[in-house]
């Protein structure tokens, strides 16, 4: 296996014990929010809390990456409740009714197949990124994104955190189109572009979600994905759709039930859904490739691997 670290070698794990791992782990952890919420503080966003349990979460369908097994719902005070999948509908709704930008680190719940187990990027417990932005498209999200991870690459490279892809921090990172990267390595791209690459790369126009942007007569999506080389996917994000037919027609396209997104669709049919673009960076894909960790439940103090539930 290729050694990723040198200078201090600092994360060079052989020969160390479980708990020093951990520490140094946790050590690598606390410096990445530091860094990214010092970021974002600084570029004007305002930092939210997450909500954990409500009674309309992310559908995470229709999306060709998402496999959940299970949806995690019950009833309190005599009402049904989702556990959050993903702050989206809260973020758009904060994002149109309170402030211009915000981001929250959020844990997400999606009980992924067991099947995931072996994969190396999937948790059934993970934490997102997650930020909105008012009055901005994609492109706004897209330039934003490059500023503060180039600036992540540079201030960590600067520590003695490397990795050679972290280099990638004077060029544009590459856009492709998911039909030119299906084109070319067939339905399992997603899968394939992580080994191919040796930057950051764009991903754009993937069919998914309904709250993702799609123009009404060409049928493109106008949404993003960052790929890093030997992870793949850290990041997913769009243009959000705000138009209530618009909304309401992909949900009976897609077999979205209309009754679980009541005030997303109340806002949107008052016209107070305000245009705004976002996206989620998943925190553990982030740490593992930066720490050069082949299994993102490594990056975990208390690891959640899909179907190996622990004691702790
Ligand atoms: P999504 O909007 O569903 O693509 O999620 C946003 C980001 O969260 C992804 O780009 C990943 O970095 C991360 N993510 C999504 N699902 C998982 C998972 N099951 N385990 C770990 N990270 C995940
Ligand atoms: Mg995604």
């Amino acid at each position: 296996m290729e050694q990723k670290w040198f200078k201090d070698e600092i994360f060079h794990y052989e020969g160390l014990d479980y708990v020093e791992k951990k520490r140094r782990m946790i050590n690598m952890q606390s410096l990445l929010l530091k860094k990214l919420s010092d970021y974002f503080l600084e570029e004007g966003f305002r930092w939210i809390l997450p909500v954990i349990t409500s009674k309309i979460t992310d559908p995470l369908w229709p999306d060709p990456g998402s496999s959940i097994e299970k949806r995690i719902e019950f009833e309190i005070y005599g009402e049904k409740v989702r556990v959050t999948q993903s702050m989206i509908i809260h973020k758009i709704i904060v994002c149109s009714l309170f402030e211009q930008k915000i981001f929250t680190f959020s844990p997400n719940l999606r009980i992924e197949r067991s099947e995931r187990r072996n994969t190396g990027k999937h948790l059934y417990e993970f934490t997102q990124l997650d930020f909105e932005m008012r009055d901005s498209g994609s492109r706004d999200v897209m330039s934003f994104v490059e500023r503060i991870l180039k600036r992540l690459f540079k201030d960590l490279i600067e520590s003695g955190i490397y990795r050679k892809e972290m280099e990638c921090i004077n060029e544009d990172w590459e856009i492709y189109d998911s039909n030119e990267l299906e084109n070319k390595f067939g339905k399992d791209w997603e899968n394939l572009v992580s080994g191919r690459i040796d930057c950051p790369v764009w991903v754009v126009n993937i069919p998914r979600e309904f709250y993702d942007y799609q123009d009404r007569i060409t049928g493109r999506w106008d949404n993003y994905d960052l790929y890093l080389p030997d992870i793949g996917e850290v990041l997913s994000g769009s243009r959000r759709e705000i138009s209530y037919n618009r909304i309401i027609e992909k949900m009976f396209r897609d077999g979205v039930k209309t009754e679980n997104f009541r005030i997303l669709l109340e806002l949107s049919r008052e016209g107070k859904l305000k245009e705004c673009a976002g996206a989620g960076i998943g925190i553990e894909r982030l740490l593992a490739w930066i720490t050069g960790e082949k299994d993102v439940s490594d990056v975990q103090i208390f690891p959640r691997i899909p179907g190996i539930v622990n004691y702790l």
